[in-house]
């Protein structure tokens, strides 16, 4: 933002500095013993005419996109045409530098190309009626036609410069909505997880509280450890991207589900899952143990895994009752959402329902690089 400031800062000091081009016709003026009244009109011209330039060119910087008003390059036309009588030959040809520049950047091309034919008819009728010869007139029609051309591409260029500004403004914007996803994202299936397994196991310690405290206390300091784990996740989430481990959410798996007496049994694959799988394939079990822990009321989990040369796969299957009116269960949860939403990313499928032989299964597969 501050370099679109930066920039914008030095393109109107650049469009300040074409005003110089008036010191060589105010010169020659204040030179030749002009009067006061000569004076006055010639400094009231050039105010009239710097204040509507600037106008014009600021505008047309200022990087909103809006054209400049007719009024401010009627008002610069006019002024140029009152300094001719004040101002003389060497108005005559610095004038037009100006002209040109504020109609290429007011109108639109088919106006300018008439307005700029026109400019160079004036011209060239002032300068003969000033008392130039042919040798000083000639080329003047002939710079115009120059500089209309280079006018002209040069606004072309500002507006693309600004659409492009435009584009790179809208694409920060998609970057931070993205990592805001991201995040969201990241929270859910951390704390999802973490939470719950924290949820069960202190209603287990409290269960075990009295037939068996030794348990009970263990269970206790399982639910610290995950509490500390979960602090420890929320502020990698916080400061970076952290991707969980399958290995280790595998073991994650295995702790919950077993302190819910919920069986588990784990066939893994058959070689290596590629790197990239292996983060999707980690967050799917992430979240597919947090729902069997939430939702099914199962007695048994089972978690497939599998690769081959073009795809990574995970089966998460329980037999539980998949009425999705579970403890704590929303019916319009983001955990399937997000983890979805992920393995599209990655090119992949995800089939979570109810499966045909009792209990929910979940299905991931994600497309790998063959070796
Ligand atoms: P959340 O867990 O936040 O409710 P999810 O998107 O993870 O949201 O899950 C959506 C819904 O799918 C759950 O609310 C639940 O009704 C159902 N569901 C998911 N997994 C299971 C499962 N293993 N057993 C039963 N129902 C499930
Ligand atoms: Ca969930």
């Amino acid at each position: 933002m501050l370099d679109h400031g930066r920039a914008r800062a030095r393109a109107r000091a650049g469009s300040a500095a074409w005003l110089l081009l008036l010191c060589w016709p105010l010169w020659s003026l204040l030179t030749a013993d002009p009067g006061l009244v000569r004076v006055a009109w010639a400094l009231g011209g050039v105010a009239l005419l710097a204040v509507c330039w600037l106008m014009i060119t600021w505008r047309l910087f200022s990087g909103r996109g809006g054209s400049p008003r007719p009024w401010a390059l009627a008002g610069l036309l006019g002024a140029t045409l009152a300094l001719f009588p004040v101002l003389g030959l060497p108005w005559a040809y610095v004038c037009f530098v100006l002209v040109v520049s504020a109609l290429a950047a007011t109108l639109r091309p088919a106006g300018f190309v008439a307005a700029a034919v026109v400019t160079a008819v004036v011209e060239v009728v002032v300068l003969w009626a000033l008392g130039a010869s042919f040798a000083g007139i000639w080329w003047v029609p002939l710079v115009i036609a120059v500089q209309a051309v280079v006018a002209q591409s040069l606004k072309q260029m500002g507006v693309l410069v600004m659409r492009l500004e435009a584009a790179r403004a809208e694409v920060a914007q998609m970057a931070v909505e993205n990592e805001r996803l991201r995040f969201a994202r990241d929270l859910h299936d951390i704390l999802g997880h973490t939470l719950t397994s924290i949820t069960i196991r202190s209603q287990l310690a409290a269960r075990l509280a009295r037939t068996d405290p030794d348990r009970a206390a263990r269970e206790m300091t399982d639910v610290e450890h995950a509490a500390r784990q979960a602090l420890d996740e929320v502020r990698h989430a916080v400061t970076g991207y952290r991707a969980p481990a399958l290995s280790e959410e595998l073991d994650k798996a295995a702790r919950g589900l077993r302190s819910a007496g919920i069986e588990l049994d784990v066939s893994p694959a058959e070689g290596p899952i590629p790197a990239s799988a292996e983060i999707l394939l980690a967050w799917a079990v992430r979240e597919a143990v947090t729902n069997v822990l939430r939702h099914s009321r199962a007695r048994h989990c089972r978690i497939v895994l599998s690769v081959d040369d073009s795809a990574a796969g995970l089966e998460v299957r329980d037999d539980g009752t998949p009425t999705g009116e579970g403890p704590g269960a929303t019916r319009t949860g983001h955990g399937l959402t997000g983890l979805a939403e992920r393995v599209a990313e990655a090119g992949g499928r995800l089939e979570a329902g109810p499966s045909p032989g009792g209990g929910y299964r979940l299905c991931v597969r994600v497309p790998v690089e063959a070796s």
